[in-house]
């Protein structure tokens, strides 16, 4: 895919680059959201998500950001405690939007960096909730964006369902970057939105209940009306959305998953592998050369889509992010209680090695005071 000249200098963890083809997508005119033109529209996106999903089942368009999609999983979730493995800011986002939603909820933290320790998600699942309930359903965060770590949601999905539990996951930089096998895991929701490895504009969500989520959530009560996900499970028959959709972000979202189908979602999850290896390359050499950096997650539970570098004593994420944006290239600082002490390099979406090493030479310069 060729990129238009100017692309290539935003590295911020979301929202990302999104081409000009894919901007310009959005100056087409308002169409009915109930007749057959939406209802095409409709079908064409859901059918490229599924394919980025890996799923057959509906894939809910939402005009919201993330965020909506995770209190659709928490309302919809079934009744009882939910256990809430926390390892950064947005997966301590999902707990908090569990408690704000009245539910019963436990929090297992690691600290930031980590990922969930499956033996102590075990033991919590073994030992129930308030008052020894068995847990009704953990959240989890595949990609967290705060640290760079990425989460084996497989082995946790197959940990909660040992346990009797369903497994509600935040992939918002993992769908599209990271591989998501929706069906084959058998996760019981799963969330992205539009921002991030998707590189399209802010303000959409998608997410994909399973069949079984959608049958014990009809029944229970207190999901509310505009994020209830049996309402968007029953529109989604007709291609359709319960309230009007942000339809120019659905002009952008059909051209982007176009692209995406065009690529292969193989393709794209290998192209986004290539970049954090790059990204490691580039710390390495680094190190090598006496810089006191490191990247934040462990080997092998790294994000292929977001990298989190701890920076050396004395050196502030804001000043980096500063001078970095001053060779030409956006990235983010540090995020909840990593502010300061790290930067994060988003390396996902439409980039490729081959617009990320430019960006990475400009942070290194940064970094030797250059
Ligand atoms: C960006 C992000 C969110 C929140 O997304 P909003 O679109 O701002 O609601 C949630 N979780 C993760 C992991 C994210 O990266």
């Amino acid at each position: 895919m060729t990129m238009p000249a100017e692309f290539g200098t935003f590295f911020l963890p979301g929202p990302t680059e999104v081409r000009a083809e894919v901007l310009e997508a959005m100056i087409h005119p308002m169409i009915p959201h109930r007749g057959k033109a939406y209802e095409a529209l409709h079908a064409r996106i859901v059918a490229g998500l599924q394919g980025v999903f890996r799923t057959q089942r509906p894939v809910y368009l939402m005009s919201c950001s993330a965020s909506g999609a995770m209190e659709m999983a928490i309302r919809g979730a079934p009744e009882g405690p939910i256990l809430s493995l926390v390892n950064g800011a947005f997966s301590e986002r999902f707990a908090l939007i569990a408690q704000s939603c009245d539910r019963s909820t436990r929090v297992l933290s690691v600290p930031p960096g980590d990922t969930p320790h499956l033996e102590q998600v075990e033991e919590a699942l073994v030992n129930g909730g308030a008052e020894g309930a068995a847990f009704a359903a953990v959240t989890v965060v595949h990609s967290e964006t705060s640290t760079g770590a990425l989460s084996d949601i497989r082995a946790i999905t197959e940990l909660a369902h040992r346990h009797g539990a369903m497994c509600l996951v935040d992939s918002v930089t993992g769908v599209g970057g990271a591989p998501v096998e929706t069906d084959a895991w058998g996760l019981d929701f799963v969330l992205t939105g539009s921002q991030k490895a998707l590189a399209l504009p802010p303000g959409l969500a998608f997410a994909v209940a399973s069949e079984a989520f959608v049958l014990q959530a009809s029944v229970s009560i207190g999901r509310g009306r505009y994020l209830d996900v049996v309402e968007y499970e029953e529109f989604a028959r007709r291609s359709q959305t319960p309230t009007t959709p942000a339809l120019s972000l659905l002009f952008a979202a059909d051209v982007q998953l176009s692209a995406i189908r065009h690529e292969g979602i193989g393709a794209r999850w290998a192209r986004h592998a290539e970049m954090l290896e790059c990204t490691e390359r580039w710390v390495e050499g680094l190190r090598a050369g006496g810089l006191g950096v490191g990247l934040v997650p462990r080997p092998g539970e790294r994000s292929p889509t977001v990298s989190t570098i701890a920076l050396p004593a004395g050196l502030d994420a804001k000043r980096i992010v500063a001078r970095v944006a001053e060779l030409g290239y956006v990235i983010g600082g540090g995020y909840g209680a990593l502010k300061e002490s790290t930067i994060r390099i988003g390396h996902m979406g439409d980039h490729s090695i081959d617009t990320l090493e430019p960006c990475l030479e400009a942070v290194g310069r940064a970094l030797h005071g250059r």
